[in-house]
């Protein structure tokens, strides 16, 4: 009687041991800042050369037109991702591509500066196995990417001083086509019907040195041929299915089923136009064309001068109030890619700071509604760390490993 009892006993203090753990479910903020999450497209590095503007500070969209901070990142639980060196297309001449050049370094430098200037908090990460050790020193994780091949002009051994300035994503175009590659949405349409002859050796040179290559904002038919040969899996870092909204930027179901059975990865895009119609406001843009020339580059405004623009700025777009589209929307272009080719080949890269944001996700703040949204819609937590970094971090470990360049 008396070992019974003890037996009793015994099993209802492990089961009263094991009950919190087996009964209270992890919340989805609790899950959300248990994993390492990685934003594949952030234009950040656009502020760190302004002046007084520090990533350490505390901003708002409202103030400044910025997404991304420390505190925000903080706030949102995001543990890094790529910081996009973008340049803007210019000429194409030797002159247009000495100073794209310049810019690109310059930029690679800016962000370099911003982590040695804060590296208690900030570190940059070369390897995919850096991510998880930098998170483990609850630092934040920065690998660079290039957002526009342009700089590198018709020189390709721009892409190894790229990589050795520590880029390991890239894409070769923007809006408009370069001599690498057809932009998707270049109004002369295409010029090459897909990459150029010196785009395919950048494929090459990118797959060389083990750098994960990024067909986000080029042609549908760069994405065939960039898919067909790469060597290894690519990426699409900002982007949406075009099942959900008909956009040049957005890619096709049957598309996006061939990038998944060669192992890539779609990463959802938030940038309004690319997930509804939004009527265009041409008073409203020639308005702030104006104050754009009265102000100077933005990216040189600072105080009193500042606040000034934005006031003005905000007087404009009162004026001529515009539909947004709302996390919902996102959340559908989500969902419909999670369904269509699983959670292995999915992502997130809301291209947070160049034009991404939307109502109810407004900033990197708001992230871990993306985490509980998931959760309520069953995904679980190995679902939710492939897609918020894993996905990634297997194509950056695959590229590397492939990578036959005696280059690091
Ligand atoms: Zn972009």
């Amino acid at each position: 009687m008396r070992a019974a009892a003890l037996k009793i006993l015994c099993v209802s203090v492990l089961l009263a041991a094991a009950a919190p753990a087996v009964l209270a479910a992890d919340s989805a903020d609790t899950i959300h800042r248990r994993i390492l999450t990685l934003d594949t497209h952030l234009d950040t590095p656009d502020s760190f050369g302004r002046p007084g503007w520090s990533i350490m500070d505390a901003h708002t969209f409202y103030d400044d037109r910025t997404q991304v901070d420390y505190p925000r990142m903080v706030k949102g639980g995001l543990k890094g991702g790529f910081f996009a060196i973008y340049t803007a297309q210019g000429p194409r001449t030797p002159e247009g591509y000495a100073a794209a050049r310049d810019a690109a370094i310059k930029r690679a430098v800016e962000i370099r500066e911003m982590v040695a200037k804060n590296s208690e908090h900030f570190e940059l990460a070369f390897t995919a196995d850096d991510a998880a050790k930098i998170a483990a020193k609850g630092k934040i994780i920065v690998y660079q990417s290039i957002e526009n091949s342009y700089p590198i002009g018709k020189d390709l051994t721009l892409v190894k001083t790229f990589y050795d300035l520590g880029v390991r994503m890239i894409g070769p175009v923007h809006f408009s086509n370069n001599d690498l590659a057809d932009s998707a949405t270049d109004r002369m349409g295409p010029e090459w019907h897909g990459l150029s002859q010196l785009g395919k050796q950048f494929v090459a040179e990118a797959n060389r040195l083990g750098m994960v290559l990024d067909a986000s904002h080029a042609s549908d038919d760069v994405f065939d041929q960039m898919l067909e040969l790469s060597t290894t899996p690519i990426i699409l870092s900002h982007s949406g299915p075009s099942a959900m909204f008909k956009h040049p930027r957005n890619i096709d179901d049957a598309r996006i089923m061939r990038l998944a059975a060669k192992g890539g990865v779609i990463q959802i895009n938030s940038l309004p136009n690319y997930l509804m119609a939004i009527p265009e406001v041409p008073q409203r843009d020639m308005e702030i064309r104006a104050l754009n020339q009265k102000y100077g580059p933005f990216r040189t405004l600072e105080g009193d001068t500042l606040k000034a623009y934005m006031a003005e700025r905000h007087a404009i777009e009162a004026k001529y109030p515009s539909p947004r589209p709302s996390i919902d929307d996102v959340m559908a272009h989500l969902l419909h890619v999670l369904k269509l080719v699983g959670v292995d080949h999915v992502g997130i890269g809301l291209d947070w700071d160049g034009g991404g944001g939307v109502r109810g996700l407004e900033d990197v703040a708001d992230l871990p509604k993306i985490s509980e949204r998931l959760i309520a819609a069953g995904y679980s937590e190995s679902d939710l760390a492939k897609i918020w970094g894993g996905n990634v971090l297997r194509l950056l470990r695959e590229a590397q490993a492939k990578a036959t360049a005696s280059a690091r």
